[in-house]
């Protein structure tokens, strides 16, 4: 077995998604648009849940944010869009969630940060969502973070530590109390009413390392389901990269039932790459399947043209297009697995090991692009119409391999709205002529 088995956990029901070791890693995200902008804090969820993400949490920061939760969750639903929308709150939940009560009773689950629910009453106002969440049925998630860590907390223990005869380092007690922040946490939501499958639990901090650390300690000391994350991963690669790396530590050592990437979009950038991350890290570690693979060389010398980016961008972008209308239409074909190889050193091999794969000519080879379907070689391309022959090679392979869903007229209509889009380059049916 390459990783180890899923740590045991209880299941919690998250609107309808149950999270927990005995269901597959939930991929959830987190919108940045100002909640208090129904219109369009919902075209965001719709996008994040479309984009694949199961669970979509919003901030509720103020009155206008809780106010308008019931309205965004309306206008999700009239867009055909079932994801359950998490309420992530600091400071004044307590306050948020009674006040408005159609808020309360709209989202799917509670953020508490126990280092910000209030400083002498913070047992009073931690209580106080506990209970609501309870009236409610609702799960909440315990979420402390590196940033926002209980400092009463911190300061006894580090306190007590600087007492101790053996005492621990700074780090180590800072990790400690997260942990006991954590678990004190949970352990009074329980005390207060909550179900012991009501809890999901989280402990974030920015370092990858660290976050290994507390997340093992944590994972041996709960059954709760837990929530990973890296907070404040950053931009671009280095927020891919460092995010990757510490969810697939954990990932393959069976901890963690739900994964959010915290990617920082660049200014007007695209929310749902933190989706695609997390779910491109599930599907990299064969966790899950969400799309086709598409394997391909990094390019070299051997093939000097920009044809081959190309190309692999385009049968990449068209797999992306297409699989809204595949993954109804299609189940299974989030398995398959496609090569586009730069030349005949590692092309034909690398696409016999794919269900589909081409392998195009390299500078000073021959101008002809060998196919493999399953292994073996199905057809030779040639001239400037290969990338739209062998997307129609493609869509054939899809049609022929993937058993057909039955639609039903709305399905059809959904599948009309989220199918392939004009940017992509339209495939066409292999010409005999054109085969050698
Ligand atoms: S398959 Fe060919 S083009 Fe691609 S990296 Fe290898 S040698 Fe270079």
């Amino acid at each position: 077995m390459p990783f180890t088995a899923r740590r045991s956990t209880v299941t919690t029901w998250v609107g309808g998604v149950p999270v927990g070791s005995s269901m597959p890693v939930v991929v959830q995200s987190m919108t940045n648009t100002d909640t208090a902008d129904a219109v369009a804090t919902a075209i965001q969820v719709v996008a994040l849940a479309r984009a694949g993400s199961q669970l979509v949490r919003v901030t509720v920061n103020n009155e206008g944010a809780a106010a308008a939760v019931p309205e965004i969750a309306e206008r999700v639903r009239d867009a055909g869009v079932i994801v359950p929308i998490v309420g992530d709150f600091h400071y004044n939940g307590h306050l948020l969630l009674a006040r408005y009560p159609d808020c309360a009773a709209t989202l799917a689950k509670y953020r508490i940060n126990p280092g910000n629910v209030g400083g002498k009453r913070r047992d009073e106002n931690f209580r106080t969502i506990v209970s609501i969440a309870a009236d409610h049925d609702k799960p909440v998630r315990i979420g402390v973070n590196w940033g926002s860590l209980d400092q009463d907390l911190l300061t006894t223990m580090m306190d007590e530590n600087a007492h101790a005869a053996n005492p621990l380092g700074a780090k180590e007690v800072y990790i400690e109390a997260m942990l006991a922040s954590a678990l004190r946490s949970a352990e009074l939501a329980e005390e207060v009413g909550l179900g012991h499958d009501h809890i999901i639990i989280s402990a974030k901090v920015s370092g990858v390392q660290d976050l290994v650390e507390v997340y093992r300690r944590l994972a041996a000391r709960c059954d709760y389901p837990l929530h990973l994350g890296l907070t404040e991963a950053g931009m671009g690669t280095k927020g891919i990269v460092a995010s990757t790396a510490g969810l697939s530590i954990l990932l393959a050592e069976g901890i963690g039932d739900t994964i959010r990437v915290s990617l920082t979009p660049k200014p007007n950038g695209d929310r749902t790459e933190e989706v695609l991350v997390a779910q491109q890290i599930l599907q990299s570690l064969e966790l899950r399947s969400f799309a086709p693979q598409v394997t391909a060389c990094p390019g070299c010398g051997r093939t000097t043209s920009t044809f081959f980016q190309h190309m692999a961008e385009d049968i990449q972008g068209y797999i992306r297009e297409r699989m809204p209308s595949w993954r109804d239409e299609r189940p299974g074909v989030e398995e398959m697995k496609v090569a586009v190889m730069g030349c005949v050193v590692n092309g034909p091999g690398e696409s016999k090991h794919a269900n589909i794969g081409i392998s195009l000519p390299g500078t000073f080879e021959e101008p002809k692009a060998p196919v493999y379907i399953d292994g073996r070689l199905a057809t030779t391309l040639r001239g400037d119409t290969i990338v739209s022959e062998f997307l129609g090679i493609l869509e054939d392979y899809v049609s022929t391999h993937y058993t057909a869903r039955a639609l039903s007229s709305a399905d059809a209509s959904s599948a009309t709205t989220t199918g392939s889009s004009s940017r992509m380059i339209s495939p066409v049916k292999p010409i005999s002529a054109s085969r050698s």
